[in-house]
């Protein structure tokens, strides 16, 4: 196997998955005419950190630097080439035996093509293994490349993260997002609403564009101060709408996990692997993924709630009932930075609108906007 031709440049085609990212994607074309033995992909979750490693892996194992056409490209992009191993973890962060097995990995001779790429995803949530990875990043053997992806550099990863060249993504606005939607063929309206309620995500994005129930999901959020009556009962039932929503928009997801289960099953048979640890390991990402689908799709509707009282802030009216629109918009916000520390999802949503929900008291109520909230 030969190694790619020096100074070739990877196609931009790799990075096609990278979207809003011209400076990063740039920075790693030029850099894959030297190519060095670690790489740390900096990036917020969802801004392309995962399809940046592709790109780059698919480059440093073509055969000619990244062609794009030929059956390396391919699978190294779909994430099925022997030689580019992508790291899954079993819990929230990478533990020490794993992070070990990273470096018996990377000691491992390529397969197919000149090197192999390692990738480790989330480094910035696991800083106690550190230690153990620091010489294998420092020093990996000549035909291993280590690509390490981390939302964060905090100060425990600086050491590690000054042994790698380093690749900044930067956040996706929501209309460089809706924009690509409607390059790839969407409707510029399901592409507009798809990209505001993707909080930055372009892969949540496609999903959600795909998604036809997504328009009635904000049509849902919206409809909330209209149907709150000051009536626990409502609240239970508005509670309930919100949270089957929020189990609808988990579909779109499910699909493509029950996809990628499928082809991972097949893969796992064709290659005689041991399919036990890879499927756990695969059902635990999904499962982590879903859990972050929810918070963000929960987010996204606290977010369209938010509007619908800020409409009502600036909409006119009577200077108390503006004034009560602005206090609510205060309380989705609360919420939804609530939700980032996870409390259930159907007690904070009850306690939420229970509030919002408190009769006036002008209209001759005593209890304020700011009451006891259900538990
Ligand atoms: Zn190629």
């Amino acid at each position: 196997m030969s190694a790619p031709a020096p100074g070739a440049r990877p196609d931009p085609a790799l990075f096609a998955e990278v979207v809003g990212q011209p400076d990063a994607v740039a920075a790693v074309v030029a850099a894959c005419r030297r190519p060095v033995h670690a790489y740390l992909v900096v990036g917020a979750a969802g801004s392309g950190t995962a399809a940046l490693a592709r790109g780059l892996a698919a480059a440093l194992l073509c055969p000619d630097g990244g062609c794009g056409q030929c059956g390396t490209c391919r699978r190294v992009l779909a994430g099925a080439h022997p030689d580019l191993v992508e790291v899954e973890r079993a819990g929230a962060a990478l533990q020490t035996g794993e992070a070990r097995a990273v470096v018996a990995a990377a000691q491992r001779r390529p397969l197919e093509a000149a090197r192999q790429v390692i990738v480790v995803p989330d480094v910035h949530l696991a800083p106690a293994v550190v230690p153990v990875l620091l010489k294998t990043v420092e020093e990996p053997p000549p035909s291993t490349v280590v690509v390490l992806t981390a939302e964060t550099v905090p100060p425990e990863l600086v050491t590690l993260a000054s042994r790698c060249a380093r690749i900044t993504l930067r956040e996706v606005e929501a209309d460089v997002i809706a924009d690509w939607l409607v390059r790839t063929g969407v409707d510029p309206s399901v592409a507009d609403d798809a990209a505001w309620a993707s909080g930055g995500s372009p892969g949540r994005a496609r999903l959600l564009a795909a998604d036809p129930t997504l328009a009635e999901r904000r049509r849902l959020w919206r409809s909330v101060p209209d149907r709150l009556d000051g009536t626990g009962a409502t609240v239970a039932t508005v509670a309930s709408d919100l949270v089957a929503a929020t189990d609808q928009s988990v579909a779109a997801l499910a699909e493509r996990h029950r996809q990628e289960a499928e082809s991972a099953a097949e893969r796992a048979e064709s290659m005689g692997e041991r399919a036990g640890a890879a499927r756990k390991a695969l059902e635990d990402r999904h499962r982590r993924e879903e859990r972050r689908w929810r918070t963000d799709e929960l987010r996204a509707g606290l977010a369209v709630l938010a509007g619908a009282y800020r409409d009502r802030a600036v909409g006119g009216g009577p200077v108390g009932a503006a004034r009560r629109a602005a206090a609510a918009v205060g309380l989705v916000e609360d919420a939804a930075r609530a939700l980032v520390r996870n409390p259930g999802e159907r007690l904070l949503l009850q306690a939420l609108l229970l509030r919002l929900g408190e009769p006036s008291p002008s209209a001759g109520n005593a209890r304020a906007l700011g009451g006891p909230a259900v538990g």
